[in-house]
């Protein structure tokens, strides 16, 4: 039996097509779109029978042909510091897949609470540090997928009018809303999966409905440089780039995407980038690796890269995976490091790490999935029967 879609995570454009396909009138989609769209993205609606300015035979029509489902949330884990993380299972597309598993981190602090969303299964760039990049199964999200995990955050937090967070959770004590940040730094590589992150932040954006700013969204990419002016114009987001070196021979070995866009042409990138000023900077961020790129004359080389660029740096202690070939710096070295990116006049650098006890930090995610994949490869190499595992793990 074919499953029925869900309306969650759609465009405005996918709202009509339903509704389209239902025979509404086409004078009457426009006003049944914002109907939707006020009820699914404004009121977290879960159930159709809450939306009272449709009628009731309509209402009946949607809920026999479309649900309002969001992805099955599989885990949540709440660090120590009150960063959540959950492992989110996304529909089947096929009879052949299984269900796209992907990983979604919340972040609070006192005036804001920033969610940390993926845009691909996996990533096929593979930077030598990042334990995402180890993931075999790649595919990209489509937008719906994107815009589902915010909804998914909001349901967990009880961000919807008249609803409350978890006992005793840790949320902003603004009086706002819950989830005011985004950033694309979660699993993979949001510049090779620009026309559904485009779409999605459309719809997270929308001011009728979800309503994040454009300014409180910050897009992390590697370097691909032909769509970075793209981001700019069309998204209109804030950028961060993943610099992380500052000589091309080593950029090549962290980031190896670097020989194919090398340091001079992605810096003329971020020179050009639409809208980049003082009050609009483009963030550089720099995994701190002990004994690799961490050196004094490293922070000075960094700090003379950037002039001329409005920039904000941002160290990120390296978070460590099983089997990663790196260490963090030292926090003495972390500290000279930073003092000389400061003294060059530029504030706050070193990142907290945030939920590391949960593997939720930066460049840690990977879904359950594919460790239970690895378990069950180990198995078969050490002769132990593996069919069990694979079963337990597709
Ligand atoms: N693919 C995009 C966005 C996701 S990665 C990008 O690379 O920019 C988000 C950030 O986490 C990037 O800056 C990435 O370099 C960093 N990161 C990856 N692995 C890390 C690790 N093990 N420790 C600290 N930061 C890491
Ligand atoms: Fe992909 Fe970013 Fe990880 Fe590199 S750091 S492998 S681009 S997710």
């Amino acid at each position: 039996m074919p499953v029925k879609p869900s309306l969650v995570g759609m465009t405005r454009q996918e709202l009509r097509d339903s509704l389209a396909a239902l025979d509404i009138p086409a004078r009457e989609l426009r006003m049944r779109v914002g109907q939707l769209w006020h009820w699914i993205y404004l009121r977290g609606a879960r159930d159709f029978d809450v939306m009272t300015t449709i009628g009731k035979g309509l209402r009946a029509r949607l809920a026999e042909a479309y649900t309002l489902a969001r992805p099955e949330v599989i885990t949540e884990q709440v660090s120590r510091d009150g960063t959540r993380k959950w492992l989110m299972r996304m529909p089947s597309t096929s009879p052949f897949d299984k269900g796209a598993e992907i990983e979604c981190v919340y972040i609070p602090e006192v005036d804001r609470g920033t969610l940390c969303v993926s845009s691909q299964v996996g990533c096929t760039l593979n930077c030598s540090f990042c334990h995402t990049g180890t993931q075999k199964l790649v595919r990209n999200l489509t937008s719906a997928e994107i815009v589902a995990q915010v909804m998914v955050a909001r349901d967990r937090l009880g961000d919807w009018p008249d609803e409350n967070p978890p006992e005793g959770a840790f949320v902003p004590s603004d009086g706002g809303r819950f989830v005011t940040n985004i950033v694309l730094m979660g699993m993979g590589e949001p510049l090779y999966n620009f026309d559904h992150v485009k779409a999605a932040m459309d719809v997270v954006c929308d001011n009728e409905g979800l309503g994040i700013g454009r300014r409180r969204i910050t897009l992390s990419t590697s370097g691909v440089v032909p769509m970075i002016a793209r981001a700019g114009e069309e998204i209109g987001c804030m950028l961060a780039i993943s610099l992380h070196a500052v000589r091309d021979d080593l950029r090549d070995v962290l980031v190896p995407l670097n020989k194919k866009y090398p340091i001079a042409t992605l810096l003329e990138a971020c020179r050009t980038y639409p809208g980049v000023s003082n009050a609009k900077r483009i963030t550089f961020e720099y995994v701190m690796l002990k004994g690799v790129n961490d050196s004094e004359a490293d922070a000075r080389a960094l700090v003379r890269l950037l002039k001329g660029i409005p920039a904000k740096i941002n160290l990120i202690p390296f978070n460590p995976w099983p089997g990663s070939q790196y260490e963090c710096s030292d926090w003495e070295t972390i500290e000279r490091f930073s003092q000389i990116v400061f003294d060059a006049g530029y504030a706050s650098p070193v990142r907290t790490p945030r939920g590391r006890d949960i593997l939720a930090a930066c460049g840690q995610l990977k879904s359950e999935t594919e460790k239970l994949r690895a378990r069950a490869r180990l198995m078969l190499e050490s002769g132990i029967g593996a069919e069990g595992m694979f079963s337990a793990a597709e």
